[in-house]
């Protein structure tokens, strides 16, 4: 398999590894500071039990987005995404998991699946796990403060149910975001559901079809001839301006960090039904593509939450953006953006062209994300393409980050088996390697229209 990638282990000098981001040549870097889970916890600004209390606000809230949103009823209105096995795509990337040749049969462990938050309800990416968490909190307070809602945990299913009928009331608020696409698909689309005038502000470069989307929802669609930033700039100062208006902020907001980190204990409980073990012999490795950060960081803390040092977590970047690379590796965080190092931000994948990173999640990422991976725009159709041969399954080219760093590790094992010893001794020698269960996170694309994915996958013509 080709590799074409600079590996950066934990030793490398710092220099060398910013020299690479500089250069926008794909690599993989190992996050020199991270720390064993049990030391990293300390570092932490949040734990288990932020997680257990933005999970119990989504139970309360399940009925009334089983309400707003029939297409949930079947998970009793919570929004979750199946998890599914690609043992197709592995064959295609060469991945090989599993002993022996009849692989199928005898391995005792080694799965290749994929996390299809591309299909969660709502918003059809993963931001319909943040972006609608902070939308159902905010709503809460306010109901509450109103008293539509007593807010000591008497209140009962129905209570939230009711709160759909309660238009005339939200309609007196705002809720606005600044955003390239998938956020504001998840906020404008929930907001409006609830009530609220949906404001979202968009940089020119969005899609048509998220702006046809949200107004055809009743959000309003603010568009900005500058970039991403000055969208969100503007909405944010329009939003200050109204004391009824609430205003999501994506680089800093705990709210969007603790709705994504509900997904830890789910996969948990998903892998148990699948029966995928998760031991020594069997650790898990996840890849999430990575924006801000607030998506992978919320799932990479859920995730460590629950399996600790048995879980590896990979974030995969832009060769243009790759903003929270840079900000890990050169210590900087959100004191560093690309252009400061001579990089665009520009990327076909529209939902990671972020410059610089969020403080908040780079803080909390600092000791516990293991690596990080970047990727050229050229690789992202491929693997569009790849996954839709070979298992019919259609995410979005930004989701498709998360297959290099996959493909990466696997090359860089391969290579490393092969300097070890010849073929066929390592089983006498007690097998050393860990038999990984590889998850690639699927974070959007299923409401793209056809005509797109069409387009994307070269089946026009
Ligand atoms: C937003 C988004 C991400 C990354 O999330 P961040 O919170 O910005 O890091 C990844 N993939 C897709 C498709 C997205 O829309």
């Amino acid at each position: 398999m080709e590799s074409g990638i600079e590996y950066f282990r934990a030793g490398s000098e710092r220099e060398a590894v910013l020299e690479a981001l500089a250069g926008a040549r794909e690599l993989l870097w190992e996050n020199p500071e991270k720390l064993p889970w049990e030391e990293a916890k300390e570092s932490l600004r949040f734990g288990q039990d932020d997680i257990d209390e933005a999970e119990a606000r989504l139970r309360r809230f399940a009925p009334l987005i089983e309400r707003l949103f029939p297409e949930t009823s079947e998970s009793g209105g919570i929004i979750e995404s199946p998890v599914r096995e690609i043992p197709r795509m592995a064959e295609a990337l060469g991945l090989t998991y599993g002993s022996g040749s009849a692989a199928s049969e005898t391995r005792t462990g080694g799965r290749l699946l994929l996390k299809m938050d591309s299909h969660l309800p709502i918003a059809g990416s993963v931001k319909a796990r943040g972006g609608i968490y902070e939308v159902l909190r905010h709503t809460e307070d306010l109901a509450v403060e109103a008293g539509l809602l007593k807010g000591d945990g008497s209140d009962s299913p129905e209570a939230y149910a009711a709160l759909a009928d309660r238009r005339d009331f939200f309609s007196a608020y705002s809720v606005q975001v600044g955003s390239t696409g998938n956020l504001g698909l998840s906020i404008g689309i929930m907001s409006a559901a609830i009530g609220y005038r949906a404001v979202v502000h968009m940089s020119s470069d969005a899609k048509e079809w998220k702006k046809r989307l949200l107004r055809s929802r009743g959000a309003e669609v603010v568009e900005y001839d500058g970039d991403y930033a000055a969208a969100v700039a503007e909405g944010r100062r329009l939003s200050d301006a109204d004391p009824m208006s609430y205003f999501v902020d994506d680089e800093s907001s705990e709210s969007l960090y603790l709705g994504y980190a509900t997904a830890g204990r789910r996969l948990k409980a998903q892998l148990d039904v699948l029966g995928v073990a998760v031991d020594e012999a069997h650790p898990l490795r996840v890849f999430i593509p990575c924006g801000v950060g607030g998506a992978p960081g919320g799932i990479c803390f859920g995730i460590k939450e629950q399996f600790g040092d048995l879980a590896q977590v990979w974030f995969a970047e832009p060769v243009q953006a790759p903003c929270m690379t840079l900000g890990l590796a050169s210590g900087r965080l959100n004191g560093i953006c690309v252009q400061d190092i001579g990089l665009s931000g520009a990327t076909e994948a529209d939902g990671l062209a972020v410059s610089r990173c969020s403080g908040l999640v780079s803080r909390e990422m600092r000791h516990v994300l293991d690596g990080c991976c970047t990727v050229d725009d050229s690789r992202l159709r491929p693997f569009m393409r790849e996954l839709y041969g070979a298992e019919g399954i259609v995410i979005e080219p930004s989701s498709c980050a998360a297959f290099r760093p996959l493909e990466a590790l696997g090359a860089a094992e391969e290579a490393d088996a092969a300097g070890r010893a010849p073929a066929g001794a390592e089983d006498s020698a007690g097998s050393s390697a860990p038999a990984y269960t590889d998850i690639v996170w699927a974070t959007g694309g299923s409401f793209m229209p056809d005509e797109t994915v069409r387009e994307l996958l070269g089946l026009t013509e």
